[in-house]
């Protein structure tokens, strides 16, 4: 049933690209995965190839509107539908193509793929990416925000605020590929193409899977400390995430090797961990499949073919640095995830490997750091939007101002967050501005466009034709 939904409301975009709010299918193409904030647009266009692109842009900028583009929908204060009312949604739906070369070991991705299809095809074809665990995050807006694990693009194709194709590279417009790798999203015009370094997939990875005490402090004191004191010194191929809860403690993993390397490069960890409560998993996987298990998609099929699940939340990021979390840190942690109103989980990702080797041509500058919190509130309805964003917003305040880094990670977007520009950017955050005035301030329109109206009419025929 969901299936045939999907495919009937693809068919209606591609005859009807151009949605307004009176349109019956437009409140359904707002919903996002963030419900607990929601902006009307004036208009969704949806866009086939960098032509479309080009002509919403020109056509915003004759009418002097303001255009977004969506990808995934992720953005957890929607900055995919502008963060406002009335803007332009260019939303790149249909510019889904990937194209692998096994040869040069690259990949050419369209913006709007979601990861569970990229891993997907790429593992097809027996490569991977390093990129997120969430199946329909878009591609688009997560590898602008300059993923930690050197997401590395090689190259872009952008459609710049004058509605003009730029080629991005380290050589070709230079100070732009900087800007876009940590802080492109939304910021220096539409990305319709990524190019990759893809890399060929282990014959066989692990993944990992701990169960602790929760109730016991002692216990968990003794998991930070291991974390903070052996988790730096894990192997580049170590990914682990542990999270925190008012009635759990886990950590999952996954080792780019077999089980028997993965035992043994994670003897360290183990000796320092407390008891854990159940047997611990090291299983035996493919990345793929190590990508389904981690994504905790309900199904395989929604793995490669991925919906929002919308609920209510918000979410705080602290970059940690140093000898991590102190024991003062924890105990408040741990004190308000107990006594918290609302739902909270905090998730540790371990940083190491590429995310902490300086990149003079990314933006992304959270690189000496040990790991990096996401504290996520989630509930079941609006009327506690107030109260659990009031409750997580303020306590996030005090944990980073006591016990973190400044420092905090743009794809996380929080816009409650002071001195973002710092806590995101740091001292390069001038250097993005200047980039930023070079590039989209210098608007002209001189491009013939009468209105959407127009523009509906051309695209429309445009399939028509075919
Ligand atoms: C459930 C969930 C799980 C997540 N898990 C992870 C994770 O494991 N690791 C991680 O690092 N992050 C994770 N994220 C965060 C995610 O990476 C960011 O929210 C990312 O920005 C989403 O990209 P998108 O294209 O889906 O979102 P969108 O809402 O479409 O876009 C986000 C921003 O990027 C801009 N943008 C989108 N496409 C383009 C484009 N083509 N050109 C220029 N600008 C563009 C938008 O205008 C917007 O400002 C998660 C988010 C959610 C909701």
């Amino acid at each position: 049933m969901k299936l045939i939904k999907q495919f009937d409301i693809i068919l209606l975009l591609l005859w009807y690209p151009v949605i307004y709010p009176n349109d019956t299918l437009f409140p359904s193409l707002i919903i996002d995965q963030n419900i607990r904030v929601n902006y009307t647009p004036t208009v969704l266009v949806y866009a086939i190839d960098n032509k479309d692109v080009q002509k919403a842009v020109k056509c915003a900028v004759e009418l002097k509107r303001d255009i977004v583009s969506r990808s995934g929908g992720h953005s957890y204060e929607k900055y995919g539908l502008g963060g406002r009312n009335n803007v332009i949604v260019l939303d790149l739906t249909f510019v889904n193509g990937i194209t692998i070369n096994s040869e040069m070991e690259t990949a050419k991705i369209g913006a709007r793929n979601r990861l569970g299809n990229v891993y997907n095809q790429l593992n097809q074809a027996g490569f991977l990416i390093p990129a997120g665990l969430c199946p329909s995050i878009g591609i688009g807006g997560h590898a602008l925000g300059g993923r930690k694990y050197g997401l590395a693009c090689d190259s872009m194709e952008i459609v710049d605020a004058k509605g003009e194709i730029l080629q991005v590279d380290s050589i070709l417009n230079a100070d732009l590929y900087f800007a876009l790798r940590g802080a492109g999203g939304g910021s220096y015009g539409i990305v319709t193409y990524f190019v990759f370094r893809i890399h060929r997939t282990p014959p066989q990875v692990t993944y990992m899977e701990l169960a602790f005490n929760r109730a016991n402090m002692t216990q968990e004191y003794q998991l930070f400390d291991a974390f903070n004191e052996v988790g730096p010194l894990h192997d580049d191929g170590i990914a682990l995430k542990m999270r925190l809860n008012k009635s759990s403690l886990s950590i999952t993993g996954l080792y780019l090797s077999p089980r028997t390397e993965t035992l043994n490069a994670m003897k360290e960890f183990l000796s320092k961990v407390p008891e854990p409560i159940s047997i611990p998993k090291f299983i035996p996987q493919t990345f793929y499949e190590s990508f389904e298990t981690l994504s905790k998609s309900p199904n395989k099929y929604e793995v490669v073919n991925p919906v929002h699940h919308p609920n209510f939340f918000k979410a705080k990021s602290f970059v940690v640095k140093g000898k991590g979390l102190t024991r003062q840190a924890i105990k408040v942690l741990v004190d308000f995830l107990n006594g918290a109103s609302c739902k909270i989980l905090a998730s540790f990702d371990l940083f190491g490997g590429a995310a902490n080797v300086y990149d003079s041509s990314s933006s992304f500058i959270h690189r000496d750091a040990l790991y990096c919190i996401q504290m996520e509130s989630d509930w079941e309805a609006k009327d506690q939007n107030t109260k659990c964003t009031d409750e997580i917003n303020e306590f996030g305040k005090n944990f980073q101002l006591n016990f973190t880094s400044d420092e905090s990670y743009q794809d996380f977007i929080d816009r409650n967050l002071d001195d973002w520009q710092t806590r995101y950017y740091g001292n390069i955050f001038g250097k993005l501005v200047k980039i930023k005035r070079k590039y989209v301030i210098q608007l002209s329109s001189k491009y013939p466009c009468t209105g959407l109206e127009k523009f509906r009419y051309r695209i429309i025929m445009k399939y028509s034709q075919l």
